[in-house]
């Protein structure tokens, strides 16, 4: 046996003493600290290398590595979560759309909760939500909630919307069907402000292409829209019929009806500045 192997083979058999460690009274070697034995002896007096004991560990040791092992699955967690969102959110901003920093406001974000409690049944049963409602009533916020509860999971999630998706259908340097696969791939796929793309004839064609394709994935999809039910059952022209039709058969309709949040915060911001130009007494 060579020199480092030898050397390698007694580390395991060896024990290192701390000057508090002692004998026991069985010949073990005791820790000092938690005075649990750090040997133990081979079974039915065995030996290896004319050791008849190993290296065990004591209780301070297995926190020791109950720790460090703790320490190395986090960072493993952590950096797979920054992997999933650097790559899943089109928009950075939307990491910050979270349970943790919602403001109350949104109605419906009970139902965001739920969705996320219950993915693993959402997921099998092949469960959609299309949010609809006025503008600023916190329907992007609700995916954002459910994206990154979701990733924190280490679950991928995608949330883009059709005007990425087309920019990198026909300007992306990704092979057309790879992106499409790849769209499908993830677990949830979120897809913002539906029903805001005009377009040509093939554009139409290519939304249908990524609907048609998550539909055939049957995997889940949320989507967002300012268009109300009544209008995706009852499309202008037949390539909207069949994208609406196809979507309208994945996604459940949810309501939001919740106040235009950003109208709210404007005019706030108008009343503050009306205080301030004003000055004096009602600062
Ligand atoms: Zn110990």
């Amino acid at each position: 046996m060579s020199g480092n192997l030898m050397d390698t083979v007694l580390q395991m058999v060896n024990t290192d003493a701390e000057p508090e460690d002692y004998k026991g009274e069985d010949g073990l070697l005791y820790c000092g600290k938690c005075h649990k034995p750090k040997e133990a002896y081979f079974p039915q007096g065995k030996a290896l290398f004319g050791r008849d004991r190993h290296p065990s560990e004591c209780d301070c040791r297995r926190a020791e590595r109950e720790k460090r092992e703790k320490k190395d699955a986090d960072e493993k967690h952590n950096a797979e979560v920054e992997r999933l969102k650097r790559e899943g959110f089109s928009n950075p901003a939307m990491r910050n759309w979270t349970f943790e920093n919602d403001n109350g406001k949104c109605t419906q974000i009970e139902k965001a909760h739920s969705y996320v409690e219950l993915w693993e049944q959402m997921k099998a049963e092949n469960h959609g939500l299309v949010l609809w409602g006025n503008v600023g009533s916190g329907k992007s916020y609700f995916t954002g909630c459910i994206a990154n509860a979701l990733m924190e999971r280490e679950i991928p999630v995608c949330i883009t919307n059709f005007a990425t998706i087309l920019d990198n259908l026909f300007y992306g340097a990704e092979n057309r069907n790879e992106y499409i696969v790849r769209l499908c791939s993830y677990p949830l796929l979120i897809l913002d402000d539906f029903g805001m793309e005009r377009g040509t004839e093939y554009g139409l064609e290519q939304v249908y292409n990524v609907i048609d394709s998550r539909y055939i994935s049957k995997k889940p999809l949320i989507a967002t829209t300012n268009l109300t039910p009544e209008q995706l059952k009852n499309p202008e022209d037949v390539p909207h019929a069949r994208i609406y039709g196809r979507l309208l058969e994945m996604c459940v309709p949810v309501r939001f009806t919740g106040g235009d949040f950003r109208k709210v915060a404007a005019q706030q911001k108008m009343k503050r500045l009306k205080e301030l130009m004003e000055g004096g007494e009602s600062q």
